[in-house]
């Protein structure tokens, strides 16, 4: 079992650095999409600030029409506590978004849930947090691995190839569970990554060829670009997204991409992420984020 304290998100408490941007990046002229964010934190995981009702008056500010609300699941066990709410906390969660749900007539709110896939509790998503809670989706969200029967987190560690291929394979099964309406940042193994390698190349196309094979959209998550950088054999990148993920993921015509903020602050509602619809755009990357919210609604419907 992964030890608790190997488990923080470290780089998520260092303080948010500008990101300059040259004249031709700050022209809007790619922002066409409709402004619909599904993935959004609040307070109670911890390395958030702000509770609903903030995300919503600043999702309304900033002409954000739909907002979903993900935050890190409890799970029944209760490991991994530092970032995310407890099981006690789960209720007064979801009560507090269905109740944004009517109380913003301009805004369209989704409840929704970040999970590890933590294979014994996929029955507690299934049955406790979509029927239940009635969420309306789930977010497939790997910090952590397993690895020869062990969990290993990103943070704080270094990856090899062999473990590359064992957190590929546990993006496979996430994916195959079809339980998420989408997957979180595949790409966040830049974060031990120490320099592209070919088990690098073999790790994105297994996660992106399983995406387009069960049509599950893959996220390129915004909040990697307000981070910090980093420096490795292949020069100052962001920790995630990685340009070599999403160019492999652009050779791949039916793969469906879904571009979030990954708000942990009300402000960042929407944050940057017309910088992440610039690079699907640029690599010319299928984003659906404006069927999206239908996509839900229709199936909840045909399963409820
Ligand atoms: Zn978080
Ligand atoms: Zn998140």
């Amino acid at each position: 079992m992964l030890r608790p304290d190997a488990y923080n998100y470290e780089d998520l408490m260092t303080p948010r650095q500008a990101m300059p941007l040259t004249p031709s990046e700050m022209s809007t002229d790619y922002n066409i999409l409709s402004r619909k964010n599904y993935h959004t934190h609040t307070r109670l995981c911890k390395h958030a600030s702000g509770w609903v009702d903030d995300y919503c008056q600043a999702a309304l500010a900033q002409n954000v029409s739909v907002l979903g609300f993900s935050d890190h699941t409890p799970l029944p066990d209760g490991r991994w506590l530092s970032v995310r709410m407890t099981l006690e906390e789960l209720p007064g969660y979801a009560a507090a978004v269905h109740q944004a749900q009517t109380a913003y007539p301009g805004l369209t709110v989704l409840a929704g849930m970040e999970c590890e896939h933590v294979p014994e509790y996929l029955d507690f998503f299934r049955e406790t947090l979509l029927g239940q809670f009635e969420l309306d989706y789930l977010v497939g969200a790997l910090h952590a691995y397993l690895y020869r029967g062990e969990w290993v987190g990103l943070y704080g560690n270094t990856i090899t190839d062999d473990q590359l291929a064992a957190y590929a394979d546990h993006h496979v099964a996430a994916i195959n569970s079809g339980l998420y309406a989408f997957i979180a940042h595949p790409d966040l193994f830049g974060v031990p990554l120490r320099g592209w390698t070919p088990a690098a190349d073999a790790c994105s196309r297994t996660i992106v060829e399983a995406a387009v094979a069960c049509q599950v959209p893959l996220e390129i998550n915004a909040y990697g670009l307000r981070k910090k950088m980093v420096v490795d054999s292949d020069g100052c990148r962001h920790l995630y997204p990685l340009r070599r993920f999403w160019e492999i993921a652009a050779e791949y015509d039916d793969l469906q991409v879904v571009v979030n903020s990954d708000a942990h602050l009300p402000e960042d509602v929407w944050g940057n992420t017309d910088d992440a619809i610039r690079l699907a755009q640029e690599l010319r990357l299928r984003v659906v984020n404006d069927s999206l919210d239908e996509d839900i609604r229709i199936r909840n419907a045909y399963h409820r």
